[in-house]
């Protein structure tokens, strides 16, 4: 695998200004946390990431598994974003459910079956169920078993999404990599060279959506994956994404 430093952002330098980036947040833009809501936010990146989204006439768009509302606590503005996997979904303001309505009874369900997991912090957000056991990873198997069970109860077909110490329902159709092409779909993002930058699992449908579509897939860390480029952590991420800033806003 190709690691993407200046060297190659220099090769490609005709095509920075066509791009249309996508990025994860946590892992990826942002330091992973013990929990989702101790990340930090570096200063200078939410100003980073407007001087991009300028430079890309407004290509730039957040891909993550928080909610719209998690994600605006922590990058406020409203931004272009898919939220909840893709299931939410905003352009210029404008937001859209992809994803069937989340039946609330399931949730009540969840909460009864789980009291005994000690460790276990259950996330509501508006269309997905996260299941989060980092502060015990010994109840995994507990966990992925009761999340399936939730599934096959569930009155809309679900899918289960696996992360670090994490695990999440989500409807069923709802990925990244859908949430992705629905923004290629569209000004300014259409015609676009698409790149996509992410950590997880979750993220690979939106590596191989990347990918057929002829773009620039990029993972964060050293696992296996359909990404065809790699940068080592999302310190290195913040340093590319400033490289690119100054290379595009640079007179050729
Ligand atoms: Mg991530």
């Amino acid at each position: 695998m190709v690691k993407i430093d200046a060297i190659d952002i220099g090769t490609r330098r005709l095509d920075w200004a066509e791009w249309a980036l996508f990025l994860d947040i946590d892992g990826t833009l942002l330091d992973l946390a013990p929990t989702p809501d101790v990340v930090v936010v570096p200063a200078g990146l939410p100003q980073r990431l407007q001087s991009l989204s300028d430079r890309l006439s407004g290509a730039v768009a957040l891909i993550s598994g928080r909610s719209l509302e998690s994600i605006d606590d922590l990058f406020p503005g409203g931004c272009d974003a898919a939220g909840t996997h893709g299931a939410e979904w905003r352009r210029s303001g404008r937001v859209e459910i992809v994803g069937e309505q989340w039946p609330a009874e399931l949730t009540w369900w969840v909460k009864g079956e789980s009291r005994h997991l000690s460790g276990l912090l259950l996330e509501e957000k508006p269309c997905s169920l996260a299941f989060h056991f980092a502060a015990n990873p010994t109840i995994e198997s507990a966990v992925r078993t009761l999340a399936l069970t939730a599934a096959a109860l569930s009155p809309i077909p679900l899918k289960l999404v696996g992360g670090k110490n994490v695990f999440e329902l989500v409807p069923a159709g709802i990925d990244k990599g859908q949430a992705i092409e629905r923004f290629l779909g569209i000004p300014p993002y259409a015609g676009r060279i698409p790149v996509f930058i992410g950590d997880d699992l979750t993220d690979e449908d939106g590596f191989r959506t990347i990918n057929r579509l002829g773009g620039l897939s990029a993972h964060v860390g050293s696992r296996d994956t359909s990404a065809r480029y790699r940068l080592g952590s999302p310190e290195e991420v913040r340093q590319w994404l400033t490289r690119l800033d100054i290379l595009i806003g640079a007179p050729s």
